[in-house]
């Protein structure tokens, strides 16, 4: 099999390849610390203070007190335990309101607790939060919780979540944003004061399996139970490697962190060289690394397909979503008809790519442009 270039590999929101800072600590820490953090022994000992270093580490981040961290294996499973938290204390009568653009580890896990009582909160034509929307749905009665992410998946739109938490917290209810895609990208700004954080460390060059969760205080219900880890918030053995990789690469991705990225010069060339191409929310605020094309013809997978055997990895969207017959729900709730939603890839770029390899993928979308635009023509004159 062909060896991924890191290079050509914009897939980034899907997962980024890992930093070398993350396997060095990583190799490091499976080499001498694999003590489990709760024994009492000097190997124990040792690695319960290098947990508690790295959960330190990762409050100074997010500006958060490090005793509301709890680190989880991922996103995934930090979206099911805030629904699963706020299941526990629900009545039949409780409601919560998810964005309609959520990822589906908050979506289906909200479905999967609350039923018919889950309210989606409509996006604009950008895929934007409507803020009416949201002032609509917190006027109901028994409305337990609203869950809204800082930056979308699919598109990298960031959402107004300060406004959303302002508007929550007059409302008097709790307010979760998930952080996944916006970690490492752009600074952390006021997040901290969100009720429930929930993140994930692959995305940024750190190893899949590891995320966080910020709860306020002692007050959650476990997703799982089991052992007394997480001060009794999130049973089972911490993996203390994974954990001490992921701070390497969250700490060099905050301070790669930049306002500037090739990605603007990179649509416009697209645009130049591939005429028609639409680029989704392009006049919103969206993450520096991420490029939704709605191309003027020929469907996305054969788009992915041609650009794959020059050897960049771009993506339909959400990789959750690929094995998924219907259109993204994402390009649904902005209003985008079905064949249109077709036409639409994802590229997400990150750290291990530079201007150059922008450059040359969108000079390589260009070739496949004329290359498809050049076999759509002699089939046309053979079907004549
Ligand atoms: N939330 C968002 C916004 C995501 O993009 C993803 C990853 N696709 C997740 C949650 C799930 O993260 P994980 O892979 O760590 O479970």
């Amino acid at each position: 099999m062909r060896e991924i270039s890191t290079e050509r590999y914009f897939d980034h929101n899907a997962t980024a390849p890992l930093r070398a800072v993350a396997r060095k600590a990583w190799e490091e820490a499976l080499e001498s610390f694999w003590s489990n953090p709760s024994s009492p022994h000097a190997g124990g000992v040792r690695c319960r203070a290098l947990l508690e270093q790295a959960r330190e580490s990762l409050g100074q981040v997010l500006q958060v007190s490090s005793e509301d961290l709890v680190f989880t294996s991922g996103a995934t499973e930090g979206n099911n335990s805030v629904l699963a938290h706020f299941f526990a204390q629900a009545d039949s009568l409780s409601k919560v309101a998810v964005s309609a653009v959520e990822h589906p580890s908050v979506l289906h896990a909200a479905k999967q607790r609350f039923g018919g009582k889950v309210i989606p909160v409509a996006v604009d034509s950008h895929g934007v939060l409507s803020l009416d929307a949201l002032a609509e749905v917190l006027n109901q009665s028994n409305l337990e919780l609203v869950s809204v992410a800082a930056a979308n998946n699919e598109t990298g739109v960031i959402q107004p979540w300060s406004d959303a938490l302002g508007m929550c917290r007059e409302a008097k209810v709790p307010f979760h944003c998930d952080v996944t895609q916006w970690l490492g990208r752009i600074p952390v700004e006021g997040l901290a004061c969100c009720d429930f954080l929930t993140g994930s460390f692959h995305k940024l060059g750190g190893p899949k399996g590891v995320g966080f969760m910020k709860t306020t205080g002692l007050d959650s219900t476990p997703l799982l139970f089991g052992g007394e880890q997480e001060r009794g918030r999130r049973a089972g053995t911490e993996n203390l490697p994974a954990i001490l990789a992921a701070l390497a690469a969250l700490e060099e991705a905050v301070s790669e962190v930049s306002d500037s990225s090739p990605r603007d010069l990179f649509e416009s060339r697209v645009q130049e060289l591939v005429p028609g191409t639409e680029i989704l929310a392009k006049e919103v605020e969206r993450l520096p690394n991420v490029s939704a094309l709605m191309l003027s013809a020929f469907e996305n997978l054969r788009w992915i397909n041609r650009l794959d055997r020059l050897g960049f990895a771009v993506s339909t969207g959400s990789a959750c979503a690929t094995a998924n017959e219907a259109p993204s729900h994402v390009l649904a709730a902005m209003g985008l008809q079905p064949e249109a939603a077709r036409r639409v890839i994802r590229v997400s770029g990150g750290w291990s790519n530079n201007a150059e390899n922008w450059d040359e993928l969108a000079d390589s979308l260009g070739s496949v442009y004329r290359e498809l635009s050049k076999e759509e023509d002699s089939s046309q004159v053979v079907s004549l």
